[in-house]
């Protein structure tokens, strides 16, 4: 009945295999030959998740069981090439990998200067790393309870209007940043302004990690 079963064979399933049969079939060899437990086996990870991306979809396994692999490859009724295995994967498990990844905040790069000797003997470096930090005397808010107004000089809007005379009967409009409020519309009254972080709300906080550089690293980077 169909044109080929390579995918089918990939997937261990018969090609009247039901949909359930083939999510299971795709679980545990995705499973087993994730890169993350085979790193040598990713070119059959990949052929899994090929296969497992056809089947799975009735519109594209038509089109696989009538074409064959071919007729996937041109595209069939334009629909898109192969996803990355790992896209397919996360999708079947729940997007956990790929998401979690990205939740845990960017990495910061740091340039650390070293001189060659340092590289070939080791040394322990001091890094300084500053971030701001909501004030904890204040809990960010900037001053005392209660004491953030609006601002008089914007009446809240964040901005000021100046109009200037540029001709005889013509005036023009300027807007600009209110300076009184750095354009937040609110202001702490100079009296009950935080001491801790007068009024900014954050601190800069400052860290001093320290990195070692192993002995003869040079070598290998
Ligand atoms: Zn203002
Ligand atoms: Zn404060």
């Amino acid at each position: 009945m169909v044109k080929e079963t390579q995918y089918y064979d990939i997937l261990g399933v018969k090609p009247s295999a039901s949909p359930e049969e083939i999510k299971k079939a795709y679980r545990k060899l995705a499973l087993k030959y994730h890169p993350d437990k085979n790193p040598d086996e990713g070119e059959k990870f990949k052929l899994i998740s090929q296969a497992y991306e056809v089947l799975s979809d009735p519109k594209k396994r038509d089109i696989y069981d009538q074409g064959g692999e071919q007729a996937i490859k041109e595209g069939g009724s334009g629909s898109p090439s192969f996803s990355s295995p790992m896209d397919i994967f996360d999708m079947f498990f729940g997007g956990g990998g790929r998401m979690a990844r990205e939740r845990r905040g960017k990495n910061v790069v740091h340039q650390l200067s070293v001189t060659l000797e340092d590289l070939y003997n080791g040394v322990t470096k001091k890094l300084a790393l500053q971030k701001n930090v909501i004030c904890e005397k204040c809990e960010g808010i900037g001053g005392k309870k209660g004491s953030v107004e609006k601002c008089p000089l914007c009446k809240g809007r964040g901005m000021q209007i100046h109009i200037q005379q540029i001709g005889p009967g013509m005036v023009q409009q300027i807007q600009t940043v209110c300076i009184e409020c750095k354009g937040q519309g609110e202001r702490i009254n100079p009296k009950d302004r935080c001491e801790s972080c007068s009024g900014a709300k954050v601190i800069r906080e400052k860290k001093i990690i320290e990195v070692h550089v192993e002995k003869g690293e040079a070598a290998q980077s």
